[in-house]
C-alpha cells in the first residue's frame, strides 16, 4: 500500500518542520504549506488522505481553507489544530466537517494517536463504489452524486449552475445542442431571460475545464445551431 499522504498547512515554520520531521519518520509522505493560500493551491493541485489544518492562518484562515476543502471534498480527513481556548474554532470546524482537532500545544503521540484514527475511519470510498456515478469524457470526469468535476485528475470548483450545465453537456456527449435545449433543461422551463446566458455561462465553464488544460478543448461551437461536448480528434 502507498504511503498515505499528509498535507500540513501551518504558518508557524517551527511547528510545521517538527511535523513533517514526526510524521515522515512515522512513515508519511509529508507536504507543508505555510499559509492558507499556498493550502488552497495544493488541495486543489493534489488529493490528500488527511490535512492538518492550522486555524489561525494568514491569507486564508483555517475555518474558511475548511470550508472550501468540504465544498466539493467530504471525504478528506481533515483534523484541526486550534488554540487552546477558542471552543469557537472547534466548533465552527466540526460544523464545517473536520473530523477531529487537536488543541495546541499538543503531545506529537496524541497528535499521532489521532491522525491513525482518522485514516482508519475516514478512508476514501473506493474507486469501484462511486465509479457508476461518474460521467467520463476524455480526461474531464463529473460524479452526480458527490458533484466532483475532475480534469486530468485535477479538482475543477464549479458553481452549482456551472455543475448541472456541464453535467447536461457530458451526459448528452456527441450531440449538439441547441441553446433552447440548454436553457430549457438547465435553466428550466419558466426561465424568462434570453440565450445569451447560456453563452455567459459556456464562456464560464471554458475558462474552468478547458483553459487551463492547454490541450485539447472539450466544448465546442457549432456555429448558428448551439454546443457540443466532445474528445476533439
Ligand atoms: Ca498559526
Amino acid at each position: 500500500m502507498d504511503k498515505p499522504k499528509i498535507l500540513v498547512v501551518e504558518d508557524e515554520e517551527k511547528i510545521a518542520r517538527v511535523l513533517e520531521l514526526e510524521l515522515t519518520y512515522e512513515g508519511y509522505e509529508v507536504q507543508k504549506a505555510l499559509d492558507g493560500l499556498e493550502g488552497f493551491q495544493m488541495v486543489q493541485k493534489e488529493s490528500w488522505d488527511l490535512i492538518l489544518l492550522d486555524v489561525m492562518l494568514p491569507g486564508i484562515s483555517g475555518i474558511e481553507l475548511l470550508r472550501r476543502i468540504r465544498a466539493n471534498d467530504p471525504h478528506t480527513a481533515v483534523i484541526m489544530l486550534t488554540a487552546k481556548d477558542s471552543v469557537e474554532d472547534k466548533v465552527s470546524g466540526l460544523d464545517l466537517g473536520a473530523n477531529d482537532y487537536v488543541t495546541k500545544p499538543f503531545q506529537i503521540e496524541e497528535l499521532l494517536a489521532r491522525i491513525r484514527a482518522s485514516l482508519r475511519f475516514h478512508k476514501k470510498p473506493a474507486v469501484e463504489e462511486v465509479h457508476q456515478d461518474w460521467l467520463v469524457v476524455g480526461d474531464l470526469k463529473l460524479n452526480e452524486v458527490t458533484r466532483e468535476v475532475l480534469r486530468e485528475e485535477t479538482s475543477i470548483e464549479l458553481t452549482p449552475r456551472e455543475f448541472d450545465l456541464l453535467a447536461f453537456l457530458m451526459s448528452h456527449s456527441r450531440q449538439v445542442l441547441k441553446r433552447e435545449q440548454l436553457l430549457n433543461h438547465v435553466w428550466g422551463y419558466d426561465y424568462y431571460g434570453d440565450t445569451n446566458v447560456v453563452d455567459v455561462y459556456i464562456r464560464y465553464l471554458r475558462n474552468k475545464i478547458d483553459k487551463p488544460f492547454g490541450g485539447s478543448p472539450l466544448i465546442h461551437t457549432v456555429r448558428g445551431v448551439g454546443y457540443v461536448l466532445k474528445e476533439s480528434k
